[in-house]
């Protein structure tokens, strides 16, 4: 069925009995050429590709819970392509050029909004680093804006420019930024990949790989045996806990991350807007909450909330850039699962079992990333090989020493 404004009316007008489930819910077949493993964003896209534009429809997605149950569902819905090391910018620009064209490609209202990203500048040597970090974004055909204070101060004129530890001296904004709705990219990618033959099965944990002779012939699951020709595996927080039941120990660590969402409030924040001398990030939805987040909570963890010194850090960062908004009263709050690499940048690659292939290591910012990790997982899982914009998202990074360390923190997962 398309979804379009006519059928909306049609619908209204004849009591919504037109309305079709979104996406079947068969049970597993005992063999796929291609399993992959999480419903989350990041699986739910990769079957999507593969079966749109790689012509594989013998796929199925495995997923423990529910879709968009994960981090796909818990995030705080921001895109952006304001990365400056050559091995994430062209991967990152692409993923924004494929949101600006998915709600067509998927024919499914995500609420994508390029309303704007702008990371606030806070001293003489952060605006050298942002309008260096803006050249390369122009370089790799991305669009950067320097903002000088008075320009920040017309578009958001309630921030607290004069504060004595963090004055306010300029922004760097990336106008094509924003946000989309997060649960329903889970949803218009299930469909899609759904209408196209891809079977999504839910409440179905894997529980291990059958592996023989260095390959890998399917998954042991709560329904039984499933075999496959490939094995993606995008579980996000999990990665850890899922391939070492293939025996693999990753350079991964998991932490919690939390997302805050005040009570609604009549519109305030135009764009995206995040803090440069601490770690805090807001936007508005479009229902009037302010939807948050800073840092991760620092230990490690696979329990899907947060602790309070966290969220005492993140209110601070608030109030240090915006204090109006200790006014407002904190609707909800959650956590997220976050799979830290060691240099804060994603791994998208084959493993040294035939057959099994791993896409993880997103960190923060794996919502941005969910059309192209999807497209490039989908090239690497038909092709076997890496596609040209995740080409330095390689295990091997970690024994080379070829880091993708964006920060420049180093081995820390904590930190990035
Ligand atoms: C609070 C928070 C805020 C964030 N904010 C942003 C942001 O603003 N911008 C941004 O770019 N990124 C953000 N992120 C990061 C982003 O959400 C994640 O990097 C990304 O969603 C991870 O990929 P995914 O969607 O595939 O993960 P998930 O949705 O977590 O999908 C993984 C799935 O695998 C399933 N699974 C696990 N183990 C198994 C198993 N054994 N068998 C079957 N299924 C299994 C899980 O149930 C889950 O559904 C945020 C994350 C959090 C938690």
């Amino acid at each position: 069925m398309r979804y379009s404004g006519l059928k909306v009316i049609k619908e209204a007008l004849t009591g919504h009995k037109g309305w079709t489930p979104a996406w079947r819910d068969p049970e597993p077949q005992p063999r796929y050429d291609i399993v992959i493993i999480g419903g989350g964003g990041h699986g739910l896209a990769t079957a999507h590709y593969l079966a749109s534009v790689y012509g594989e429809h013998r796929v199925a997605v495995i997923e423990k819970g529910w879709i968009g149950g994960g981090n796909v569902g818990r995030n705080t819905t921001i895109i952006r392509s304001n990365y400056l090391l050559d091995g994430n910018e062209p991967f990152y620009e692409f993923s924004l050029k494929l949101w600006e064209g998915l709600e067509q490609d998927l024919n499914y209202n995500a609420m994508v909004s390029q309303r704007g990203v702008m990371n606030l500048i806070h001293s003489d040597a952060q605006r050298d680093a942002f309008i260096r970090r803006g050249n390369a974004m122009i370089l790799n055909g991305a669009d950067a804006e320097y903002l000088d204070l008075g320009q920040v101060k017309k578009e958001y004129p309630f921030l607290n420019f004069d504060d004595a530890r963090f004055p306010i001296k300029g922004g760097l904004a990336q106008r094509r930024g924003g946000t989309v709705r997060h649960d329903a990219v889970a949803w218009g990618y299930a469909r899609a990949a759904d209408s196209r033959g891809v079977d999504i099965i839910q409440n179905c944990e894997v529980t291990g790989f059958r592996i023989k002779d260095g390959k890998c012939l399917g998954v042991e699951t709560s329904k039984g045996f499933i075999g496959a020709g490939r094995v993606g595996c995008a579980v996000a927080g999990n990665s850890s806990r899922l391939m070492a039941k293939a025996g693999m120990r990753l350079p991964i660590e998991s932490h919690v991350l939390q997302a805050f969402v005040t009570e609604g409030l009549k519109p305030v924040l135009p764009g995206v807007i995040t803090f440069g001398a601490g770690h805090f990030y807001v936007s508005q939805s479009d229902k009037g909450g302010l939807v948050f987040g800073g840092d991760i909570d620092g230990y490690n963890s696979y329990a899907q909330r947060g602790n309070l010194p966290v969220v005492e850090d993140v209110c601070e960062s608030g109030m240090a850039i915006m204090p109006m908004i200790g006014r407002a009263r904190l609707l909800r709050m959650w956590g997220g699962i976050m799979d830290m690499s060691m240099d804060g940048s994603p791994i998208i690659d084959r493993t040294h079992i035939e057959g099994l292939y791993f896409n993880g290591g997103w960190c923060y910012g794996g919502f941005k990333a969910t059309p192209a990790s999807g497209y490039a997982f989908a090239h690497m899982l038909a092709r076997d090989e890496p596609h040209h914009t995740a080409a330095a998202y390689r295990f091997d990074r970690f024994r080379t020493g070829h880091m993708i360390d964006e920060k420049g923190m180093g081995n820390q997962p904590n930190l990035h």
